[in-house]
């Protein structure tokens, strides 16, 4: 088993659409990046990186790369989930937490379990996500954008394959 941590935040940006885990959240403002901004899977995408010691989205996706401008994140995720699996792992599970003032996450929090769980090509039950405001505090808690904190646990698929990378 492999444990991995990722963080990721974006600033509020005015006029584009907000996307959570692959999911188009309504009458939302946008973030600000770019790529479609969505904090949530970049999150899970550097947990899940992590946990495998390799490297992290900035290596895979550089953001100075005109190809990945305007890239939809779902994709990324399940290009990072092909890559977990290539090297011998499948994901255990995954706890998200969301940290923004606005929107209210709680209506579409099954939703991106759904979707999340889809890409990750695991069982709902394996995804967690939470939401929760930062009380006003600090810049996220000023409203300026949304942070997110995950945490992802690999499984080997083959003990060959584990110790194989575990010698790299
Ligand atoms: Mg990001």
């Amino acid at each position: 088993m492999r444990v991995g941590f990722g963080y990721d935040s974006h600033r509020f940006e005015e006029g584009r659409p907000l996307y959570l885990g692959g999911v188009l959240i309504p009458d939302a403002v946008g973030l600000k990046g770019h790529s479609d901004a969505d904090v949530l899977i970049h999150a899970v995408i550097d947990a899940l990186l992590g946990a495998a010691a390799h490297g992290d989205i900035g290596s895979h996706f550089p953001d100075a790369d005109p190809q990945w401008k305007g890239a939809d994140s779902s994709k990324l995720l399940a290009a990072v989930v092909d890559e977990i699996h290539a090297a011998g792992f499948a994901v255990g599970n995954v706890d998200a937490t969301v940290i923004c003032e606005r929107p209210k996450l709680r209506p579409h929090v099954e939703t991106i379990r759904a979707r999340l769980a889809e890409l990750l090509q695991v069982d709902v039950g394996c995804v967690s996500v939470k939401g929760k405001t930062n009380e006003k505090m600090d810049d996220v808690g000023a409203g300026i954008g949304i942070e997110v904190q995950c945490v992802a646990l690999l499984l080997a698929r083959s003990a060959n394959r584990l110790t194989f990378n575990l010698s790299q």
